[in-house]
């Protein structure tokens, strides 16, 4: 707001923007010391754009609230470096960094009311006190709750509190909008019409970079831009939702976003980004994709795993001379679908699982035929 009132080139203008509004550089996080250490972030490198919504998502445990945690300020990277819109601030306290931050436990001040805690940062910031009730009031409207001003926290229920949470995080008006597990508290159908409301925030913020950390892929692929697949402390995988689910890098991918039978498979001939492989004795064909960087080789002869989505599977009668031949091990109703658990002749140790359309009922142990899509799925590579 400093620039009011100058007139920027547009070589300025598309120079600045082209800085990210976040970095971590080689970001390390050790918890403890000695036998005891916890290295719960290894090595992170990620740049957020302006504006862009990247989602963290991994299992428990895997790092993601330690990576938002360096970002915001609460713990101290053990190396690397953390930068918002180019400056280093590593050094900096949080409420110095400018960042909005909306944690799963909402952590709103019990004894305040509503407008008080979403004044709270604007205070610290010392924005004149005539201007705090206008910002307030607008936060609060952002997300809905204008006329809950004057409530205290424990009037207002989980999803209000969670509002008032994400108010209070937009009232500094951040370049930075953080967000730890924010729906994991609430129920099921209050995290749907909270998602599809952090789905207009983000339209209404154009200029906002977001870090969404879940470990619910539902929501990654709803908010994120560009999804990062952390696994033990590592990124695993950065990408496009679409890219990471339609070719998954890593068999740890393929499996957190979106489930994924990962057949151990033989590669034959291969031309351009397509294979045949075998599996089961049966010869298919298969995407052998290219990475973005670096280079796979799928040699012929050479061992991988084949990725095939429960969905693309189909259960069909055995006189179907295409399919596969297989056992039915057990079936779970899902409503919209049945998950059918399989075991499959010709790949012991393996079973292979198939989402048929709605109430699907099979006798345990029935024999059935699984038909297998053209291409079969998508190879990946089998991890080190
Ligand atoms: P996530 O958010 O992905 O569930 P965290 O970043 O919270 O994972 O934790 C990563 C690892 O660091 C875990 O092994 C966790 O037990 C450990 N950890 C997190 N916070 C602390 C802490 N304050 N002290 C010691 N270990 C911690
Ligand atoms: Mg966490």
């Amino acid at each position: 707001m400093a620039d009011v009132g100058v007139v920027a080139p547009n070589s300025v203008v598309a120079s600045e923007t082209d800085v990210p509004a976040i970095i971590f550089d080689r970001v390390g996080v050790a918890y403890g010391h000695g036998k005891k250490t916890t290295h719960a972030l290894v090595d992170l490198n990620l740049r957020v754009a302006v504006g862009e919504t990247v989602a963290l998502l991994g299992p428990s445990g895997s790092g993601k609230s330690t990576a938002l945690n360096a970002l915001a300020g609460f713990v101290r990277p053990t190396s690397g470096r953390v930068r918002l819109a180019g400056r280093d601030v590593t050094d900096l306290p949080p409420a110095k960094r400018g960042i909005g931050v909306v944690l799963q436990s909402y952590a709103l001040f019990p004894h305040m009311r509503v407008s008080d805690n979403v004044a709270f940062g604007l205070k610290s910031q010392r924005v004149p006190r005539g201007e705090i009730a206008d910002r307030v009031a607008e936060a609060l409207d952002m997300v809905g709750m204008g006329d809950y001003g004057k409530r205290l926290p424990r009037e207002l229920s989980g999803g209000q509190q969670q509002r008032v949470a994400i108010a209070r995080a937009l009232a500094i008006r951040p370049r930075v909008l953080l967000l730890d597990e924010p729906l994991a508290a609430l129920d099921a159908r209050l995290r749907q019409s909270m998602l599809a409301e952090l789905q207009r925030l983000k339209e209404a913020l154009p200029d906002t970079a977001m870090l969404y950390v879940t470990h619910d892929q539902a929501e990654a692929l709803a908010l994120a831009d560009r999804i990062v697949v952390m696994n033990d402390a590592r990124l695993m995988d950065v990408d496009t939702a679409e890219n990471l689910w339609r070719r998954p890098p890593t068999s740890f991918t393929a499996a957190f976003l979106g489930g994924a039978n990962l057949i151990p498979c033989t590669v034959g001939r291969v031309i351009g980004t397509s294979a045949l492989v075998t599996i089961a004795h049966k010869t298919v064909s298969a995407e052998a994709p290219q990475p973005r960087t670096g280079k796979v080789d799928w040699a012929p002869g050479s061992r991988a795993l084949l990725c095939i989505r429960p969905h693309a599977l189909q259960i069909v009668g055995l006189g179907n001379r295409d399919a596969l031949r297989a056992n039915v091990n057990a079936t779970v109703w899902r409503g919209a679908t049945t998950r059918v658990v399989l075991s499959v002749g010709g790949m012991p140790d393996q079973l292979i699982e198939v989402d048929a359309p709605g109430n699907a009922k099979f006798e345990i142990g029935a024999e059935i035929g699984v038909r297998i899509p053209e291409p079969a799925g998508v190879l990946v590579r089998i991890p080190t």
